[in-house]
């Protein structure tokens, strides 16, 4: 899709020369386009017919630069026509309790753990999974594998054939456990049919969800609409999951099902895993169709990548004793990042007594930084060689005192024996928080 839009758009944006001729060319093209995409013929339609007004009303053929006004025109529609806004999931009711539907093989399942995962980083949220897909064992066993996986509990009764007794009974030993958030996941079918609409609507009549989600395969196209109807006539479905966005992208579902059902897209599953869920963002999605590059995901997987990579740097450094000055800076800022140290502290088991008596205060901050680029890079990265006139230099370098080196030196030495300590199970544990 984006490579035709794009060559829709490229006589706009490069040629100055606009008229009422190849706007309408343009139109023309990008209907096809979105066509092409599975975009709902009378969807593309109203699309084009809207961005054509909105050309007009904005004077694109006086402006100074017409196809970027254009190819705005265009990117801004198509934002609102998924939505325009990111909507969040309701997290009221005590507990929550999210109901899952859709088709068998949409992603159900699988998208139960992603969501169970994606809250349960929240740290107040303490979630239940329920398994709700009574026909087949193979999947209930499926979403047990999953619950291991993320460490979430699973709620199941095996020889239960009544998916409204087990929801019912689930949402008690929530309340009786101390979860505080419900996910129910159903079984599907292949295509829609009637015993499935009765069964998932006795399940929410039961339960009354305070989020009823349909999680829909976005390769499925037109058909994905139709289903998108169905499931909204039955359960008046509160948001939409499009399941995988990976790979060969066709954004065809995300433009079609807004404006059918109504009903905002929440979620998007980009892969398999349990961290392949993002919160669906309308104008990202825009861009990423017009083939501009979802720049701001990029960056911020970028930056996910780039601080896992560094952690795990860290962890080789410790271990082989090569942790320096340079990686103390380092840790220091991004702990500085994070928020207050005794935060910090608190959240590392058994790393509290061992840092009581290291003084480190945000004001102490100040200081290290300075007296650390005063080292050279063999002191920075071996601490040992610092002898007394070595101290002496840094701190007229530094403009502290040999007294305040010789405490950051303590310091130092106090933080890497702790990692170090930690290395075996906390370890772990400590450089996710580093990560922040
Ligand atoms: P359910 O029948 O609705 O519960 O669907 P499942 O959760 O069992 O998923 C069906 C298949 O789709 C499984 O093989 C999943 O691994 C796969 N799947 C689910 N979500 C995604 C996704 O976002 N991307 C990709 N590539 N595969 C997915
Ligand atoms: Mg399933």
């Amino acid at each position: 899709l984006s490579e035709k839009l794009d060559k829709a758009l490229h006589s706009l944006k490069g040629h100055g020369k606009i008229n009422e001729v190849n706007v309408a060319e343009t139109l023309k093209e990008v209907r096809r386009a979105l066509l092409d995409a599975d975009v709902n013929f009378k969807i593309a339609k109203q699309f084009t017919n809207s961005v054509k007004e909105k050309a007009i009303g904005q004077d694109v053929l006086t402006t100074l630069n017409p196809g970027q006004l254009m190819v705005k025109i265009v990117k801004d529609e198509l934002t609102e026509l998924m939505g325009g806004d990111t909507v969040g999931i309701n997290l009221g009711g005590s507990p929550t309790v999210i109901l899952m539907s859709g088709l068998q093989g949409s992603g159900k399942t699988t998208f139960s753990g992603k969501l169970a995962n994606y809250l349960k980083n929240k740290k107040t949220k303490q979630v239940l999974l329920v398994g709700c897909d009574v026909y087949r064992p193979a999947a209930i066993n499926q979403l047990q594998v999953v619950g291991e996986q993320i460490g979430v509990e699973v709620y199941a009764e095996v020889g239960n054939q009544n998916p409204v007794e087990i929801s019912q009974n689930a949402i008690k030993h929530a309340k009786a456990n101390g979860k505080n958030v419900v996910i129910i996941d159903t079984a599907g079918r292949l295509a829609v049919d009637e015993e499935m609409m009765t069964e998932i609507s006795n399940i929410h009549k039961a339960v009354t969800p305070n989020e009823t989600l349909f999680v829909v395969d976005s390769m499925t196209g037109q058909d994905a609409v139709n289903t998108a109807k169905a499931f909204n006539d039955v359960l008046n479905f509160d948001g939409v999951v499009l399941t995988k966005l990976d790979g060969d992208t066709r954004g065809g579902a995300a433009l079609s099902i807004k404006s059918v059902v109504d009903k905002p897209i929440k979620f998007i599953g980009t892969g398999e895993k349990m961290d392949a869920i993002d919160v669906f963002h309308p104008n990202r999605m825009a861009d990423r169709i017009l083939g501009m590059g979802d720049v701001v995901s990029l960056v911020e997987r970028a930056q996910e990548q780039y601080d896992e990579a560094e952690a795990r740097k860290l962890q080789k450094k410790i271990a082989k004793n090569q942790f320096g000055f340079d990686d103390f800076l380092n840790q220091i800022q991004q702990i500085k990042k994070m928020g207050s140290m005794k935060d910090l502290v608190g959240m590392i088991p058994g790393a509290g007594k061992a840092l009581k008596d290291v003084d480190i205060d945000d004001d102490a901050f100040k200081g290290i930084e300075a007296i650390i680029r005063s080292m050279t890079p063999e002191e920075r990265s071996k601490p040992s060689v610092i002898n007394a006139s070595r101290k002496k230099r840094i701190a007229k370098g530094s403009g502290t005192s040999v007294q305040e080196v010789n405490q950051l030196m303590k310091q130092f030495d106090q933080m890497s024996k702790m990692m170090k300590m930690m290395q075996g199970g906390g370890g772990k544990r400590m450089m996710q928080m580093m990560r922040g």
